[in-house]
C-alpha cells in the first residue's frame, strides 16, 4: 500500500475527503509469486519487444503522433469499424477516467454493481460524481432491471471483478436498449479469456461504450496502453475531454509496442488460451480443497473456503511467498481474488494452499 501521511494543513477539505484506489502490490526487494494484480505470466509478444526496441533511437525527440493514427487503424480495422469510432489513451483507466468525465458529469447517479472494480467509486468521489451501487444477488450476477429508473449512467465490468462472472451479451443488450438515452459503458479488461464482447454491439447502440486494455491478454500492463470503441459521438467526447488534458496520451514505445502486440494474434491466442486451462485446473484443483470457486472468465478465480478465513489463507500464502488479492468489504470479506500464473506458479499455488487450509 502507498504510504499515507498525516493531513497537512495545505490540504483542501476535498483532498481530506478522498478514499484513494489501493492498487495490488507491487513488491520490491522479496521475491513472491505474484497471483496478486492478474498480470499475465507470458508476457506480450516477442514482436512487441521488438518494435518498442527498435522505436528507441533519434526519434525519441520528436512528439509522438497524438492521433494514434496508425494504432487505431489496427484496432479498428480488426473489429470492422472506423478509426473514428477508436479512442486510445494510457492504460484503460485511464480511458474510463476520462469516459467518466465525458459522460457522467453533472448527470443523475451513475449505477454500478456493489461488488465490481473500485476504480468506479473512486473516480465518482476523485470528480464529484453522484453514484448508486446495484446490488448483486447471491451468486454475484446482476439482472438486467437492476438498473432501471433514471440514472446519469452504467458501467458494466464484463467479466466482472473480482468476480470472474461473465454476464451474457443478451443482458448487456437489455440493459442498452432499456436505457438508450443513458452511455453504458461496458469494461472489457477480462474479455479475451472468455467473456462475449460487446464490441460487435457498436454499429447499432449510439449509447455504448466498450473499453478493452492491452494490460491482461497482451500482457503490456507496464506500458499503459487501454482503448475504447464506440459510435464518432462519443469517440469525439473522449478526444475533447483529453485534449483539454493532456493531447499526448501515449508515447512513441507505447504506440509501437501495442501495434505489434495488436498484430500477433498467435501470440494473443496461445498465451491466452494457455491461461484458460490453467484457470480451469486450478479452480477444479480449489473445489478439491475445499473452496466454493466463481465460474471465471477472466484470467484469476474468485474463491471463498468453507472453514478458513480469507485472511488466514491470505498471511499463510504470503509467508510460503505467494501474494494473492483480499477486499476486506463486506460482501468480499471471505474471498480471495487468485490470478493465473504459469502452470509451475499454479502448482506452487496448489501446494501451498493445500498446507494452508490443513494446518488452517
Ligand atoms: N478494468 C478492470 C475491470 C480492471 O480490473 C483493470 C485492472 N486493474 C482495469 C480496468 C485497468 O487496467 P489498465 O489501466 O491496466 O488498462
Amino acid at each position: 500500500a502507498r504510504e499515507s501521511s498525516a493531513m497537512s494543513r495545505f490540504w483542501s477539505p476535498f483532498v481530506e475527503t478522498l478514499a484513494p484506489y489501493t492498487p495490488g502490490e507491487q513488491p520490491r526487494g522479496r521475491r513472491f509469486i505474484k497471483l496478486n494484480t492478474n498480470e499475465n505470466p507470458y508476457g506480450p509478444s516477442p514482436a512487441a519487444l521488438e518494435a518498442m526496441r527498435a522505436e528507441i533511437g533519434d526519434t525519441m525527440r520528436l512528439y509522438p503522433d497524438p492521433m494514434a493514427t496508425d494504432l487505431r487503424a489496427a484496432i479498428a480495422d480488426a473489429h470492422d469499424l472506423d478509426p473514428g469510432q477508436v479512442f486510445v489513451g494510457n492504460g484503460s483507466d485511464e480511458v474510463l477516467g476520462h469516459a467518466f468525465n465525458a459522460f457522467f458529469r453533472d448527470k443523475g447517479p451513475v449505477r454500478f454493481p456493489d461488488v465490481t472494480y473500485s476504480f468506479y467509486p473512486t473516480w465518482c468521489g476523485l470528480h464529484g460524481i453522484p453514484f448508486a451501487t446495484v446490488a448483486l444477488d447471491e451468486a454475484f450476477r446482476w439482472r438486467a432491471d437492476a438498473f432501471d429508473g433514471p440514472c446519469g449512467g452504467i458501467v458494466l465490468a464484463n467479466p466482472n471483478a473480482p468476480t470472474g462472472i461473465a454476464a451474457p451479451l443478451s443482458a448487456v443488450e437489455a440493459v442498452l436498449s432499456a436505457h438508450p438515452d443513458t452511455v453504458v459503458i461496458v469494461d472489457e479488461a477480462y474479455v479475451d479469456f472468455g467473456g462475449e464482447s460487446a464490441v460487435g454491439l457498436v454499429p447499432r447502440y449510439d449509447n455504448l461504450l466498450v473499453v478493452q486494455t492491452f494490460s491482461k491478454s497482451r500482457s503490456l500492463a507496464g506500458l499503459r496502453v487501454g482503448f475504447a470503441l464506440g459510435q464518432p459521438e462519443l469517440i469525439e467526447a473522449l478526444v475533447r475531454v483529453k485534449d483539454s488534458f493532456n493531447s499526448y496520451p501515449l508515447g512513441r514505445a507505447a504506440l509501437a509496442g501495442a501495434q505489434a502486440a495488436f498484430e500477433d494474434r498467435a501470440w494473443f491466442e496461445e498465451t491466452c488460451g494457455r491461461v484458460i486451462v490453467d484457470r480451469d485446473q486450478i479452480a477444479e484443483t480449489l473445489q478439491g480443497l475445499g473452496f466454493t470457486v466463481l465460474p471465471s472468465c477472466a484470467n484469476f478465480i474468485f474463491a471463498s473456503h468453507a472453514t478458513v478465513p480469507a485472511e488466514e489463507i491470505l498471511s499463510g500464502l504470503r509467508e510460503r511467498g505467494i501474494l494473492v488479492r483480499h477486499f476486506p468489504q463486506e460482501r468480499t470479506r471471505n474471498w480471495l481474488r487468485v490470478s493465473i500464473g504459469t502452470a509451475t506458479e499454479c502448482d506452487a499455488l496448489a501446494e501451498a494452499l493445500s498446507s494452508v487450509v490443513a494446518t488452517g
